[in-house]
């Protein structure tokens, strides 16, 4: 194997859940809306959306529940760790939690989504575009 294949990796707190990607990612933000926060408990989801194509469980499989019409969330069934979410709409596209990859620091987010749901006292504190719904 070269050392010069893009390769990303994560996986769940307890270790269960191990995943590869091995293709670039298209987009970084920060979600804020209530399922996300649900999720996560906490008040945002940061997430990096890639192509699912490439996408490779290494180790266990995360279970899966269908948190809105169309929309497939996974998370890991030992320690809970979200660990994606699909939509329907876009199945050439997952999103992966960012914080669940191995080196968060390389995927800065450039936007936030659902802010109108966002919780009252969790002040935004960038620059970044902030979109009430989804990013249009
Ligand atoms: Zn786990
Ligand atoms: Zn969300």
């Amino acid at each position: 194997m070269s050392d010069d294949k893009v390769r990303h990796t994560g996986g769940c707190a307890c270790g269960a859940i191990r995943y590869r990607i091995d293709e670039e990612p298209l987009a970084s933000g920060i979600c804020h809306c209530r399922t996300c926060r649900k999720v996560a408990s906490a008040t945002t989801l940061p997430f990096v959306t890639f192509p699912a194509r490439t996408l490779v469980y290494e180790q266990g499989k995360p279970r899966a529940f269908a948190s809105s019409k169309g929309v497939v969330r996974t998370f890991c069934g030992a320690c809970g760790s979200p660990i994606s979410y699909q939509n329907d709409a876009d199945p050439a596209l997952i999103d992966m939690m960012t914080v669940g990859l191995d080196e968060p620091d390389a995927y800065r987010p450039t936007f936030h989504v659902w802010t109108s749901e966002k919780v009252a006292w969790d002040v935004i504190c960038d620059e970044l575009p902030a979109y009430p719904r989804g990013r249009t």
